[in-house]
């Protein structure tokens, strides 16, 4: 039996909090980040660890920027299991490691750190939470044209994954040439720097930038990233929008009306997670109970008109 395996014993039968939760024998995990406050993860998470029974508890951790090595490094003092890690630690925390896993090391930021008795150990777990996302689209990237639109953290992640999946050919763009050059690179021979004129010749279409988040400067209602025009969109390909607030961005919209399938990034989300809470646990969380928790909190938000409050991913380096 894993340590903190067990009852978790905080709610009473009519759901009110018994004072005898947490406990000292209580595992404590956590996200970093700065702001914090709006993270979706502690909902994922605990939803995830109550339903598997484990006396886990998952909390947020406002940490200012330029303290996230010392924060990640204090975790093997405070004996904390395991870590998520988001903007703007996620190069820091890969610094603060003792071993990252070879993902991690490629891409040089890791979302999760794991805590093995004081040992250190980064990973990166969007990668392939994005491809568990296709996975449940039924949609496989190998011998696939794809053009991933965006050169920053959560597009490098996505590049590198396309490429080790097998896809054929994985083109970037960006609005800086070498920043596209080096998330191209990450696929290898199968990378290039590409045209968004290339979307018609595209299986799947990556929207990787925050073009078509609620509030992004620049931004006007009705832009699609780089100018695409909509009729390059169509029947036999996948369009994906990392963005999942709105949950219909005006990409998704323009290419389901095309006939395009689509999807947001609420799955990328809940899938990375889910490997998290795998690698810290060794338990397979349940994903729909963690759907089901996710979209309960982002109803939530919208009643209460705070979805624009979620932070946008993103790191002054420019790393996810
Ligand atoms: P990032 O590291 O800041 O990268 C953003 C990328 O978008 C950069 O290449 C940036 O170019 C480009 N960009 C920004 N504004 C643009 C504009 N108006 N036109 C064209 N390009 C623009 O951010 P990130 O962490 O990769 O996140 C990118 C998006 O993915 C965000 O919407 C984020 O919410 C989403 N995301 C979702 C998940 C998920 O689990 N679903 C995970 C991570 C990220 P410059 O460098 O030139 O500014």
């Amino acid at each position: 039996m894993l340590s903190g395996e067990g009852t978790r014993g905080h709610l009473s039968r009519t759901g009110r909090p018994l004072r005898t939760w947490p406990t000292s024998a209580t595992a404590l995990a956590g996200v970093i980040g700065d702001p914090v406050e709006h993270s979706l993860s502690p909902a994922l998470h605990n939803a995830a660890l109550v339903d598997l029974g484990l006396d886990w508890a998952y909390v947020a951790f406002p940490v200012r920027a330029g303290r996230g090595e010392a924060a990640v490094a204090a975790m093997a003092e405070l004996g904390i299991r395991g870590l998520s890690v988001t903007m703007p630690h996620k190069a820091a925390a890969a610094r603060a490691c003792q071993r990252l896993t070879p993902v991690a090391e490629r891409l040089g930021v890791v979302n999760t750190v794991t805590n093995l008795g004081g040992y250190l150990v980064g990973d990166s777990t969007d990668g392939p939470g994005f491809l568990d996302a296709l996975t449940d689209q039924g949609w496989g990237p190998t011998g696939k044209h794809c053009l991933v639109l965006g050169a920053g953290g959560a597009a490098r992640a996505v590049v590198l994954v396309l490429a080790e999946a097998g896809a054929s050919r994985v083109g970037v763009v960006a609005r800086r040439p070498e920043q596209a050059q080096e998330a191209a690179a990450l696929a290898g021979e199968a990378g290039t720097v590409g045209s968004i004129d290339s979307a018609d010749d595209a299986d799947l279409v990556v929207n990787a930038t925050p073009v078509g988040m609620a509030g992004v400067e620049g931004d006007r209602p009705g832009d699609l990233p780089f100018g695409l025009e909509p009729k390059r969109l169509g029947p036999g390909q996948l369009v994906v929008d990392l963005i999942y607030a709105p949950a219909t961005t005006t990409l998704m919209a323009q290419a389901r009306a095309r006939g395009a399938e689509t999807c947001n990034g609420l799955g990328m989300l809940i899938h990375q997670a889910a490997r998290q809470v795998q690698i810290w646990t060794g338990r397979s969380p349940s994903v729909e109970v963690m759907s089901a928790a996710a979209l309960r909190e982002l109803g939530k938000r919208a009643e209460q008109g705070t979805l624009g409050d979620l932070p946008q991913l993103r790191e002054p380096n420019g790393s996810l």
